[in-house]
């Protein structure tokens, strides 16, 4: 009765994941995508391009090193935008063909072109050249994702202003940078351009960042970047942004201040990308934002055979959350029950140093008012710090002094988004401290945090 089975809307990690575990069901899936090439802002944009420049910033400036050989030392003098693109690009043709490999190997039919709604079961797709194709559908699921918040008053030009999927693309290096947003997207660039010694200005109009964190974490990030001569201009709203004679950006500031630097990143927020899908002729609307809403379970919107995941739908909007809701929506519309979502998953901040967080802050366990204690273990005090020369490092544990239950990790530093997952184990598991005490980690490591940490808490636990 239908073309396919199933019909995504954009190749991003939902739609990714919903086509390959329809086509295992052994449905039949097309994926539309807009874009050059497969993968989404999450491979051509977002997470994979900003986390290989991370990667290339690290090791050409030495960063890893500098404990031991100083601030100066460095592996290549003068890196330039050309370095960081080399790698960039070698590393996005890898993730392109590994995916188009995945659709390939599980006959995913792929279509180019923009799609847009003419009925619930029925997209219209418009090709690069203008050619049209209708084609229709038993199931949709909306995984366009979205695009970068442009307002009016920022003068984006290409070559000193950019938006966050710009920057990737970068024509050379700044020496100055002023961020605009102390979101993930902006604390993250902000940092990694920092490593390069660019000399980096974040500006956030709220006086705090990024309070989903433990605060104390990021208190001890504060110092670090502070430490680095990043200028942090919190509790500053931006009042107009001029170009001067040389096109470089001067950013007036509500409270009087001026920011004036080579370049300007804009990473105030994204928007869904769903203004030209017709969603009227399918039955359905979006907020302010652009975003679709869902029914958190399913992820099926108000027509129940259309499915939306990823980005669209909002909150926690990461490539990883993103991939298992593709996969939720596929098995919902296809009849098989999907595991029920963990209690609690990882969050991953790329700054340099990295942070990741699972479970309860400090802040919210007050909240509730649940009898805790906490565990700290700073990674100098690891045997596997002093070997990578490691100047700072935190790990925060939180565990309730009723039932010893683990409730929270907070780390930052060297290894953080790798290190989360142990902690994320005996969370989602339930484990209390005991796991902590009672069992042995290889030596040395990091991951000797979390028995530092463990008996830092135990001790005060015990004497309470
Ligand atoms: C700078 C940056 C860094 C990030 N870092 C991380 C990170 O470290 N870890 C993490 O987990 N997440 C990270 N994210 C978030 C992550 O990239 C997103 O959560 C993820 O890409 C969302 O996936 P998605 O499935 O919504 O699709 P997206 O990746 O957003 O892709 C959507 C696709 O749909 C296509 N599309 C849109 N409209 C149409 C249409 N009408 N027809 C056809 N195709 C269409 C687009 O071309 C695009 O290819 C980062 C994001 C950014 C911007």
């Amino acid at each position: 009765m239908y073309d396919f089975d199933m019909i995504v809307i954009g190749s991003g990690p939902s739609g990714r994941r919903a086509a390959v575990q329809s086509a295992k069901i052994g449905k039949s899936v097309l994926v539309v995508e807009k874009g050059r090439r497969v993968g989404g802002v999450s491979v051509h944009t977002g997470t994979i391009p900003s986390k290989t420049l991370r990667e290339t910033v690290l090791n050409l400036s030495g960063w890893r090193e500098r404990g031991f050989y100083g601030r100066s030392y460095r592996v290549k003098q003068d890196i330039d935008a050309g370095d960081l693109m080399a790698r960039l690009h070698k590393t996005l043709d890898h993730e392109v063909d590994v995916l188009e490999h995945q659709f390939a190997r599980n006959g995913v039919k792929t279509a180019r072109g923009e799609a847009r709604f003419l009925d619930p079961h029925t997209i219209e797709i418009t090709g690069e050249g203008g050619e049209v194709d209708t084609v229709t559908g038993a199931h949709m699921l909306i995984a366009v994702g979205t695009r970068p918040f442009r307002p009016d008053y920022v003068p984006f030009n290409g070559m000193s202003v950019f938006d966050s999927d710009e920057i990737v693309d970068l024509p050379k290096l700044p020496r100055s940078l002023a961020v605009i947003g102390a979101g993930v997207i902006g604390v993250e660039y902000a940092s990694i351009f920092s490593a390069l010694d660019v000399a980096v200005t974040l500006i956030e109009p709220r006086s705090t960042f990024l309070d989903f964190i433990d605060k104390e974490l990021i208190e001890e990030f504060t110092h670090e970047l502070r430490d680095r001569n990043v200028g942090l201009r919190l509790g500053a709203a931006v009042t107009s942004i001029a170009l001067d004679e040389r096109e470089r950006p001067v950013c007036k500031l509500a409270d009087g201040r001026t920011v004036q630097a080579d370049m300007l990143l804009f990473a105030a927020g994204r928007v869904g990308a769903t203004d030209r899908l017709n969603l009227d002729a399918a039955g359905l609307k979006v907020d302010h934002r652009g975003r679709i809403a869902v029914e958190p379970k399913t992820l099926q919107t108000a027509v129940p055979h259309i499915y939306a995941a990823g980005d669209v739908i909002g909150f926690p909007s990461l490539a990883s959350t993103s991939m298992e809701q593709g996969r939720v929506a596929a098995c919902h519309a296809f009849g098989l029950e999907p595991p029920p979502p963990p209690e609690f998953f990882p969050y991953g901040i790329y700054s340099v140093p990295e942070m990741s967080t699972v479970g309860m802050s400090e802040e919210e366990v007050r909240k509730r008012e649940i009898p805790y204690e906490c565990g700290i273990a700073r990674f100098r005090e690891t045997s596997r710090g002093h070997i990578m020369g490691l100047n700072n490092g935190m790990m925060k544990m939180i565990f309730s002094v009723k039932t010893r239950r683990l409730l929270g990790v907070h780390i930052v530093g060297e290894g953080a988004t790798e290190l989360i997952h142990i902690g994320q184990a005996v969370l989602n598991l339930k484990g209390t401290i005991d796991y902590f005490i009672e069992n042995t980690f290889n030596y040395p490591t990091l991951a000797e945090a979390y028995k530092i940490a463990g008996l830092d808490a135990w001790n005060r636990m015990t004497r309470v």
